[in-house]
């Protein structure tokens, strides 16, 4: 009997799994499965920046780095902050990690300890309360609601803190929900959190993908006070459809960053040397390519939000960003599946099993973000994948049977 630490059965495995196990298999078959599953952008990588890392490459630039990131790579995304952000860092409060989830591990690993408490709204990224989870800390989950956007509200962020609050963890914009906070939403949490001395986590990851001119304000930008209290995090993979290079950064308080990196010191030490030119490349480099792909983003968006509202029974939010939409089916819940066996569809894994088998349509059930009367839906894919998609799902929902 193999004898796992105890650390592994407090971790949920990714409730995605099983959609993504069975999309395969019958893809693997040869039926034609529509994967509207992924968490990445579906276009390739801009060719100004693979040619940062062939030359790099090709320069021999292939050693190990400072465990951090190189002070090019720091200067850029310093550049990046003030530009966009209008924030101001120094060197020692940036940290580059492979991905912007290895920089979330690390802070939740220096920041959290046994009996802390992180509030986390829902619908949230799967990731954040395993990370929270592993730091040995408690996740608490907030609800949040679609009338309010999907966002927290400031009654709702008081009503959740206790003494053992530590940290909020906000997203914005956000997956799954893809809604966004204003500059006025995020200064009333900012007041909160400055009065209560709870440190704000901002994963902002996708903060370049936002729609009919929605603009992006980071929270840490409000004010010398809260930016103390803030952890920035970034990174490249949604933005320069960089997903497989793994580079990531955080930005804050430079003895929340030196712990961040002494822990990245011990486990991978740098991201890779080569991709850390590269992002070098699409921080500084022309930024066309990233318009063009948030242009073909909100053709996307526009149609698919249409098509689900004009179904039967079916509302869906109108995201301000990201590439994901994330519908309420539980109108359906109760509901039967056609045939000689019924089966009971009555959840976010039961409905999202039945239209891969009816629709062949892959989405994630909502469970997994913690809202199970609603599914995840990526529009990272073409348009015309998106169509017929659309086409099967809602034949398959006019098949299910109210019970009797
Ligand atoms: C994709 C994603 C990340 C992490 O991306 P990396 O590839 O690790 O940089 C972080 N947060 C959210 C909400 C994401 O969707």
């Amino acid at each position: 009997m193999t004898r796992l630490a105890q650390r592994i059965a407090r971790i949920k495995p990714s409730a995605t799994l099983e959609i993504t196990a069975k999309a395969a298999a019958l893809k693997a078959s040869g039926i034609n499965v529509i994967s509207l599953s992924a968490g990445e952008p579906d276009f390739d990588t801009p060719e100004n920046i693979k040619l940062a890392a062939i030359e790099a490459l090709k320069a021999g630039f292939t050693k190990y780095t400072p465990v951090g990131g190189i002070d090019e790579l720091k200067e850029a995304i310093i550049g990046k902050l003030k530009g966009d952000n209008n924030l101001s860092y120094e060197k020692k409060e940036i940290l580059v990690s492979c991905g912007a989830k290895h920089s979330l591990y690390n802070l939740s690993q220096v920041l959290f300890d046994r009996g802390d408490e992180v509030i986390i709204p829902a619908p949230y990224w799967v990731s954040y309360p395993e990370q929270v989870e592993l730091a040995d800390a408690t996740p608490v989950t907030v609800m949040t609601r679609e009338e309010d956007g999907f966002k927290l509200t400031p009654e709702l962020f008081k009503k959740s803190i206790t003494l053992k609050t530590k940290a909020l963890i906000l997203n914005s914009p956000s997956n799954p929900t893809g809604s966004a906070y204003s500059k006025e939403e995020l200064a009333a949490l900012a007041d909160i959190a400055l009065e209560k001395g709870i440190y704000i986590v901002s994963d902002e990851i996708y903060e370049k993908i936002a729609y009919d001119g929605f603009c992006h304000t980071s929270i840490a930008a409000l004010g010398n006070e809260i930016k103390k209290q803030t952890i920035v995090v970034n990174g490249v993979s949604k933005a320069y459809s960089m997903t497989g290079w793994r580079i990531g950064y955080a930005a804050g308080p430079a003895d929340i960053i030196s712990a961040m990196s002494t822990i990245q010191g011990q486990a991978t030490s740098n991201p890779t040397s080569i991709a850390q030119k590269a992002t070098i490349e699409a921080l500084n480099g022309p930024q066309s390519e990233l318009a063009r792909m948030v242009v073909e983003f909100q053709k996307r968006r526009d149609y698919v939000v249409k098509r689900l509202n004009a179904m039967e029974g079916i509302s869906c939010y109108n995201p301000q960003g990201a590439f994901y939409v994330f519908p309420n089916l539980s109108r359906y819940y109760g509901y039967y599946t056609p045939g000689t066996t019924p089966q009971l569809i009555n959840n976010s894994t039961t409905m999202t099993g039945y239209l891969l088998e009816e629709a062949k349509v892959a989405v994630v059930p909502g469970i997994a973000f913690g809202a199970d009367e609603f599914v995840r839906l990526s529009f990272a894919t073409s348009l015309e994948n998106i169509t017929a998609a659309m086409d099967r799902m809602e034949s398959a929902l006019a098949k299910l049977k109210p019970g009797s």
